[in-house]
């Protein structure tokens, strides 16, 4: 689930540039060709056609980075070529670029494209004779400083959006929306390279009596508690979700058939040896786990991980049951 709505911001950002590539650039291309400019012309055909292929790939890769840098690239040296064919009329088209470069790629990487843009301009084109180089410097440094900020700002709320949208409040663990979506890019990927991975399914056994006995509060610490013993006995790419109440998932990826069931044994012990109510008393929980199996569905996998949870219920708790035992 990590970065999609920086991603999608980036599309929506992507699609603005080829709209105006369309809507603003073509007409001047037809403008210049009457006006018999055939070169001109043919250079702003070449940029609207690089921009609309570069979205394009965009929009169906879901991978907008490489063509927004590469539009990055392309808008900047199509505004200084432009400028240097067509003089101050198209050097205006500066400010929209620079603007736009803030929102396309990492500011000191948009810094160093506007600033070389920037400087071929006075070399290349005539603008000078135009402008005076202060007013060109101030505008064009505090159109910069501005979009860099704005961009920056809009990036921190995106990861905050992100963040909200993902993590329980109460627990840290990742939540059900951001299961589905792991799970699903999960299941592709295995489709793909057909790696093994796991999905447990956690359930703590008896909670309702820590939390008749303790109350409500107790309850959430020990829910807290037992997130942060399964953060300290999990690898860096497995991921823990709190799939409702207090039933959690783990989805492990990249796992081979012997170390399977060794990760999941651990990790049961390591709660039952830490996990404790208020009064002391071991806390224990139970695990379905689902290995994944070629064709499964999100829904399919996690019913597998269910049954085999309703198994380790029904022969005592605090145990693992495989889907496949
Ligand atoms: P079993 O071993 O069969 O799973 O027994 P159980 O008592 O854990 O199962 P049951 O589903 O009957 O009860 C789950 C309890 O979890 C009931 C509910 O009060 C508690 N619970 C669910 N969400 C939360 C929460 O956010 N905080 C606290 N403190 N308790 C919760
Ligand atoms: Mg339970
Ligand atoms: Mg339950």
């Amino acid at each position: 689930m990590i970065n999609q709505l920086n991603i999608k911001f980036q599309l929506s950002i992507l699609s603005v540039i080829g709209a105006i590539a369309v809507l603003g650039v073509l007409p001047f291309a037809a403008i210049r060709y009457l006006q018999g400019s055939t070169a001109v012309a043919a250079v702003n055909v070449a940029l609207v056609l690089g921009i609309i292929s570069l979205v394009i790939y965009a929009h169906r890769s879901k991978k907008p980075r490489a063509a927004s840098a590469i539009i990055a690239v392309f808008i900047n040296g199509g505004v200084v070529v432009m400028a240097a064919m067509n003089g101050v009329n198209s050097f205006l088209w500066v400010y929209p670029v620079f603007a736009a470069t803030f929102f396309l790629i990492r500011p000191i990487k948009a810094f160093c494209i506007c600033i070389i843009a920037g400087v071929s301009l006075v070399v290349l084109t005539d603008i000078l004779d135009v402008i005076s180089l202060d007013s060109y410097v101030m505008t064009s440094v505090v159109l910069s400083l501005s979009a860099l900020s704005y961009a920056r700002h809009n990036e921190k709320q995106l990861r905050l959006l992100e963040t909200l949208n993902t993590i329980d409040p109460l627990t840290g663990a990742l939540n059900r929306r951001a299961l589905t979506s792991d799970m699903e890019a999960a299941l592709s990927n295995s489709e793909r390279n057909g790696t093994e991975q796991l999905l447990a399914i956690l359930d703590m056994d008896h909670f309702k009596v820590v939390n008749d006995k303790y109350g409500h509060a107790a309850g959430d610490k020990v829910l807290q508690e037992f997130v942060a013993i399964i953060r300290a006995n999990i690898r860096k790419y497995d991921r823990l979700y709190r799939y409702g109440g207090e039933e959690f998932v783990l989805l492990i990826p990249k796992v081979n058939h012997q170390q399977q069931r060794i990760l999941i044994e651990n990790l049961r012990s390591s709660i039952k040896d830490k996990l404790k109510a208020p009064g002391g008393e071991e806390v224990t929980v139970s695990f379905g786990v689902a290995p994944w199996l070629p064709g499964s569905t999100v829904d399919a996998w996690l019913n597998r991980a269910d049954e085999a949870l309703y198994l380790a219920k029904a022969n005592g708790r605090d145990r693992v049951v495989f889907s496949n035992d």
